[in-house]
């Protein structure tokens, strides 16, 4: 009825004319309903600031500075809407696409899985953010979540005290932000699952995807990667997955009683549990013996500050697409180790490593004390053996030949450290490279193949309270439409697709964003509504 009279077409209004009419039979608006309509706050002209800034009450002065110090940013590139100044253009005809601008730094692209999430909010503020290349404002909310998942984390791992004492003693840093020593560490925490511990947390995925030159994205995912050829196309997507699990067959609380402890007996085996590849091969060969319908679950923890699930079905909906990336990037890597090998290696050249380069003593002794597990392969290495996974024990890499001497300085290294490690000083006939440690990554993540559940599951906590979990299914269809649309978007092959314009949008996502106040999509949004409240009115006179 209403809507008849109506030229903009806006949902809100929609909405408004069924609570108007419902308690009424008749066409006419009451004086009652006028002046609740007149209330309303899109039709009040002084809920409009001219100043952008002073709309934001009750902000910090450091945040007033970044905002401003952003949204100047944002102005210089974006430019001013000439149909609404000063307001922001969302128009970004001529400018370099999101991916360009991402990757602007970088010799290879490569992306997060977060960065496929432009809609989580609302996609025009990622643009945004994008151009505006600044980081977030760390929010006492951000570091209490990143403190609570490394708390969470570090439950599961003891202490490696021996490993911690030896960096500082030998001054060296950065050593955990290392690509082996983080392949390492995703290496025992997925053996780790298999143990009584029955999961674990913070674990390395990764997938590719091709930029369609020319044609829209299709949103596959690469599962066979081809060194050499399509490289320019092929783009690295990286992720962590807070959490991985078993669960039996017969549930999918994350309360289960269930005691995963299907391999006890190879984990207590002395002889198999220090030499990795012993583990990995009774691993391989016991699976499909006893798993008896155990999957592993891939779930994702969530920090709010309040017992309550967001609100915003688009965040919710990204979370669980988060999610669904991250168990197809680990059942990619699951499904063939020669595959997976050459994608450990692509993965490390795209971070402009070099994966030939050979480690030096320190670090191999750091990496054993990291992972004890590794020490016999050392021993296979040094000894110019084989480590039993083709890719690497290929001729080209069989040859090649250690350069740098394995040395322990006596003045620096404590006489435990030396004692302990002293069966290495000496000429390495096979050099320890990035190589090695991708071949043991890639046969550990093939134990996974099949054991991945469908069911996955998000885990909201609050003050370190698991207060809610969220279970769904995985939608590989849902996954690869998500995967085109985005990477379409972030190609440059559509326009930017904001929030819709209703006053429920701009309570629920404008109210909460950096741009809200110099943002011409809000702000015409918002003329529109108040030229509603106009229309309303003149039909009330009408009438
Ligand atoms: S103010 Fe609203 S419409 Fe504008 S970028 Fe922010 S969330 Fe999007």
């Amino acid at each position: 009825m209403l809507c008849k009279y109506v030229t903009n077409n806006n949902t809100l209004i929609v909405s408004l004319g069924r609570r108007l009419y419902s308690s009424n039979q008749s066409n006419i608006i009451t004086s009652y309903e006028k002046d609740q309509l007149t209330k309303l706050p899109f039709f009040n002209e002084s809920n409009i600031e001219t100043d952008p800034l002073q709309t934001i009450k009750n902000i910090t002065r450091q945040k007033k500075e970044y905002l401003k110090k952003k949204n100047d940013i944002v102005e210089s590139i974006i430019g001013i809407n000439s149909n609404d100044p000063p307001y922001l253009s969302y128009s970004f005809k001529g400018l370099p696409s999101m991916y360009d601008t991402i990757t602007q730094n970088r010799i290879h692209g490569r992306l997060s899985v977060t960065k496929l999430m432009t809609k989580s909010w609302c996609e025009l503020r990622y643009a945004y953010d994008v151009y505006s290349k600044m980081d977030k404002l760390t929010t006492r909310n951000i570091s209490q979540g990143v403190t609570f998942h490394k708390t969470l984390e570090d439950t599961m791992i003891p202490e490696n005290v021996k490993l911690d004492q030896f960096l500082k003693e030998q001054r060296i840093i950065g050593f955990e932000k290392t690509l082996q020593c983080k392949w390492i560490d995703t290496l025992q925490k997925l053996l780790m699952t298999f143990s009584n511990v029955g999961e674990c947390r913070e674990v390395l995925c990764h997938g590719y995807i091709i930029n369609q030159i020319d044609s829209l994205q299709d949103g596959k995912f690469v599962t066979d990667v081809d060194i050499g050829s399509n490289m320019d196309q092929l783009i690295l997507v990286s992720g962590i997955i807070d959490h991985l699990k078993w669960v039996p067959r017969w549930g999918n609380e994350s309360h289960s009683d269930s005691k995963f402890d299907l391999f006890n007996d190879i984990f207590n085996d002395e002889e198999i549990n220090n030499d990795l590849p012993k583990i990995l091969s009774s691993l391989q060969r016991e699976i499909p013996k006893r798993i008896n319908g155990w999957k592993l679950q891939v779930r994702d923890v969530k920090t709010r500050q309040t017992f309550n699930i967001p609100n915003q079905t688009s965040v919710q909906r990204s979370t669980k697409l988060q999610i669904m990336y991250y168990r197809k990037f680990i059942e990619i890597l699951s499904l063939n180790p020669k595959q997976t090998y050459k994608m450990l290696i692509i993965n490390a050249q795209r971070r402009n490593l070099d994966v030939d380069q050979e480690l030096d003593s320190m670090t191999i002794i750091a990496l054993m004390m990291q992972n004890p597990m590794l020490i016999p392969d050392m021993r296979r290495l040094r000894d110019g053996k084989s480590i039993g996974f083709e890719s690497y024990d290929a001729p080209s890499y069989q040859l090649q030949k250690s350069n740098i001497p394995f040395v322990i300085p006596q003045d620096i290294v404590s006489v435990e450290v030396r004692e302990s490690f002293k069966e290495f000083v000496t000429i390495w006939k096979r050099p320890v490279t990035l190589r090695y440690f991708a071949a043991r990554l890639a046969q550990t993540y093939h134990l996974l193949n099949s054991m991945l559940s469908e069911d996955l599951l998000v885990e909201y906590y609050c003050r370190g309270v698991n207060f809610h979990n969220l279970p769904f299914r995985n939608n590989d269809k849902q996954l690869i439409d998500h995967n085109a649309d985005r990477t379409n978007f972030l190609f440059g092959k559509r326009e930017v697709q904001p929030i819709e314009q209703n006053l429920r949008n701009f309570l629920t996502y404008c109210k909460h964003c950096d741009y809200q106040s110099v943002c011409s999509w809000k702000h015409e949004g918002e003329e529109k509504l108040k030229e509603l409240g106009n229309e309303l009115v003149e039909m009330w006179q009408d009438d």
